[in-house]
């Protein structure tokens, strides 16, 4: 379910989706046991004859637009791009620290979002030694594609060289190629139209040549109106013997401005039938838009039929929908979730984790911040939170503002969360609202908590009253997953890793809640030795659990044909120590803050960081199904009855 994975079907749906017929069709992925570089990804695909696409993006001007950005690229990864390109534009410090930089944003992509990205690096007015240390920042940050430019001088002044600078994109390419070898698979821009600087055609592709005899790897070019520019243009390529893959670039047309901006920019005419087709219809932004679409699927075909054509590059403007209706209409965008998911989690696309196959559950809706607290490690073993060594979590405090930003503002979130908590019901109406996507007592929807950034995934509405009624009892869930029992690998719902395997699962939920509720599960939980728990508090004087205090839980694995068992996701109690602090630090840093200190509203929240606990079950016997739920509600009647009787008891 939504707090990322609140998803905890009951056995009946998970039997129903095992006998469904879902077999995949696709061939995809298995984690690499190796790191491929971008040129071996391409000439594989040219091998197998599978072609591909990458989409281009901008650096957006403002952080919340790099937010969104961010947001974006996770979304589109879900079609399995090859591989995503981040300009650089000199005026806005593309190589400095700033969300909005072309290098923050690069990275973002590469590290947090698992996408392979090509960062562009111009050296126009730049002298070589920043050229330099723009390409070692990229290579510290696991960049390792680079899209090398000359770029053009500011306010369409005339090209001059600087004395100490690079001239032309040739020199860049020798230059990455003399410091940095191999490091980097390098792409050069191509210009079928020829460049506008250049006396003529032939002399330009001469250019072309020169950078690719310099080191490039592939081509991508500059857009074009008519295949047949691009056809003669590869033809021409060929015959001055340039072997290296040509990647068309497509713009699709999504609006009469940007497309007048866009020609001005590159220099290009526009065909008269294009001009005749658009200007009827240029005050109809949707009608543009259909045209747009319909002529790039149009162009995008019949490029694809082409065999020496091996993929399209399209340049997004960073809008996404225009690009992914042509790709879809092509079959080329990934149609089966499942195939998209490698592992049950994200994997980052930093060749520094490419040995990553485990992680603990506990961040299953913050991966990033897992990302980010992890990035220090040097490798990723199997067990790391096993052992008696530290787990060298990253300090909470650390954390980048850019990935702990809020996506919403504050206004909306006190219309959320409770412009006023008066007691601590308030917040489980929170919690409830959140689950049942009905709206609170303001009107409005809760559409995210602090530990779920995004709303409530559907296949949570299988156990929607299950988890209204906990959180109405101040059993506040965080995260869950079902319990599975040899579900397909091509389940849409919880498969992974390619066609043909099966996954299983342990029953998860994790919980906050008061202590007298901590106690009666206790006291439940003895007639059910089939589940671990693990109870801490927010300042770590409580920490009971019935697991070994060191060794981790698988909860996820899959059977796959002709490998060895993966088991990517464990409850670990090392880490849970971790995710503990981080987790009690939501309430106060995204909720608790809203609203001024020593508010009643404050002072609910500071309640129940300093009270409440933090518990999670794994129901170990996955055969038989999920009896957690069972358990809690014991607890709940338990609870209730010692509330009209009994003290309560002390947790030991
Ligand atoms: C796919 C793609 C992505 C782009 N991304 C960006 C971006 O992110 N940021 C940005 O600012 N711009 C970008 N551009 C635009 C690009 O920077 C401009 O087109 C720029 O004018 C040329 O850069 P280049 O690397 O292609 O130049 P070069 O290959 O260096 O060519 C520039 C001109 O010099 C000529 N030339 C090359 N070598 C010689 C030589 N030895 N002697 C004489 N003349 C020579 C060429 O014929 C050409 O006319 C992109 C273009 C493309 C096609």
């Amino acid at each position: 379910m939504g707090f990322g994975r609140q998803d905890t079907a009951p056995a009946m749906e998970l039997l129903h989706c095992v006998n469904g017929d879902r077999a995949s069709k696709s061939n995809t992925p298995s984690v690499p046991s190796s790191p491929l570089t971008l040129i071996e990804k391409i000439n594989q695909k040219i091998a197998s004859g599978e072609k591909f696409f990458s989409l281009e993006f901008f650096p957006p001007r403002t952080p919340n637009g790099a937010v969104n950005l961010i947001a974006k690229f996770d979304r589109i990864s879900v079609g399995c791009p090859l591989f995503c390109d981040v300009t650089w534009h000199p005026a806005g410090d593309p190589g400095g620290d700033k969300e909005t930089s072309s290098m923050t944003i690069a990275s973002a992509a590469v590290n947090y979002c698992g996408i392979d990205t090509m960062l562009h690096i111009s050296c126009a007015n730049t002298v070589k030694a920043t050229v330099t240390k723009h390409l070692m920042k990229a290579k510290s940050l696991g960049i390792r594609n680079i899209l090398a430019l000359r770029g053009d001088p500011p306010n369409g002044e005339e090209w001059q060289a600087l004395d100490d600078g690079l001239a032309y994109g040739t020199d860049m390419v020798r230059h990455i190629r003399q410091e940095f070898g191999d490091c980097f698979t390098v792409c050069v821009a191509g210009y079928p139209n020829g460049h506008p600087d250049c006396p003529t055609y032939e002399e330009d592709l001469q250019h072309l040549k020169e950078k690719v005899d310099a080191g490039a790897d592939f081509i991508i070019t500059q857009l074009f109106f008519e295949n047949k520019t691009f056809f003669k243009f590869l033809q021409d390529c060929q015959n001055i013997g340039i072997t290296i893959p040509i990647i068309p670039g497509i713009m699709p047309i999504q609006g009469y401005a940007s497309l007048r901006h866009l020609v001005k920019l590159s220099r290009l005419e526009v065909p008269q039938w294009i001009v005749d087709a658009i200007e009827p219809i240029k005050d109809d932004d949707e009608a543009i838009r259909k045209y747009g679409v319909q002529l790039g699927i149009e162009m995008a075909r019949e490029l694809l039929a082409h065999d020496q054509v091996p993929g399209l590059h399209f340049y997004t403007l960073n809008r996404e929908v225009a690009t992914k209706e042509i790709l879809t209409a092509l079959g080329l965008w990934c149609q089966d979730p499942a195939a998209s998911r490698p592992l049950p989690w994200k994997p980052s696309a930093n060749k520094k984790r490419i040995c990553e196959d485990v992680r603990p559950i506990f961040w299953a809706s913050r991966p990033k911040s897992y990302l980010y607290r992890t990035s220090d490690w040097d490798e990723f073993p199997n067990g790391r939170w096993g052992n008696s060594s530290s787990p060298s979590f990253g300090e909470l405090e650390d954390h980048h503002l850019f990935y702990l930003r809020s996506r919403s503002k504050k206004d909306d979130l006190l219309k959320m969360w409770g412009e006023e908590l008066r007691n601590i019901e308030d917040v489980f109406e929170v919690f409830k609202c959140y689950i049942s996507g009905e709206d609170n007592r303001y009107g409005v929807k809760v559409k995210s908590l602090p530990w779920n950034e995004d709303t409530v995934a559907p296949e949570t509405a299988l156990i929607k009253e299950k988890l209204e009624f906990l959180n109405s009892k101040g059993i506040l869930t965080i995260n869950s997953q079902p319990h599975v029992n040899a579900a397909p690998s091509s389940d849409p719902l919880v498969g992974w890793g390619g066609s043909g395997g099966y996954i299983y699962q342990k029953a998860y939920l994790e919980f906050f809640t008061c202590k007298e509720v901590v106690d009666a599960l206790l006291k439940v939980l003895k007639e059910y030795p089939q589940v671990n728990y693990h109870v801490v508090n927010c300042e770590g004087s409580v920490n009971v659990t019935n697991a070994d205090t060191f060794s981790p839980i698988a909860v996820t694995w899959g059977v796959f044909p002709g490998k060895e068992i993966a088991q990517p996701t464990v409850v670990d109690p090392i880490s849970f120590e971790s995710w503990k602090d981080e987790a009690f630090d939501l309430w106060q840093q995204k909720w608790g803050k809203l609203y001024p200190e020593d508010s009643p509203s404050k002072l609910v929240i500071d309640n129940i960081c300093k009270n409440y606990y933090l518990v999670n079950l794994v129901d170990n016997d996955f055969v038989k199904g999920n009896c957690l739920w069972e358990t809690l509600e014991k607890t709940v009647q338990l609870r209730e009855k010692t509330l009209k009787s009994e003290p309560a008891e002390v947790i030991q």
